[in-house]
């Protein structure tokens, strides 16, 4: 498993940019604003946690302003095991700070940027 061991690197912010760039190359419209410095920021919403790669650490759950996650139980080849699971995505406001929080090289969630129609825009 791929765990970071160093949170300050650089990867952190480069994956999670990378993954959400992957998304954005399709040519489709995403849901966009700005940052306080005026840069363009397209937010990526959750979706959910990938149960295999979650160490159940609950960094998630202690930065998520939306209150998104939830830690719960779960029984993965007949033993327990602790994972993150998102319980409101609703209230997800795309900021992020999940993938930066975890320790798993690209995050255990998986996020994805709002597709927009052309009466949306
Ligand atoms: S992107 Fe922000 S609001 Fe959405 S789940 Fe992650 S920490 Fe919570
Ligand atoms: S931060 Fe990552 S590893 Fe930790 S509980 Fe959340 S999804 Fe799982």
């Amino acid at each position: 498993m791929n765990i970071l061991k160093n949170r300050k690197d650089d990867n952190v912010k480069k994956i999670c940019c990378d993954v959400i760039g992957k998304e954005l190359k399709s040519g489709k419209k995403f849901l966009a604003n700005r940052t306080a410095s005026g840069e363009e920021w397209i937010p990526a919403f959750v979706q959910k946690v990938d149960v295999d790669k979650c160490i159940g650490c609950g960094s998630c759950v202690k930065v998520c302003l939306g209150n998104c996650y939830e830690l719960k139980e779960i029984i993965v080849d007949g033993k327990r095991k602790k994972v993150a699971v998102v319980v409101r995505p609703e209230n997800c406001l795309g900021d992020c700070h999940c993938h930066k929080a975890c320790p798993i090289i690209g995050g255990a969630m998986s996020c994805k940027p709002k597709e927009i129609s052309e009466t949306e825009r």
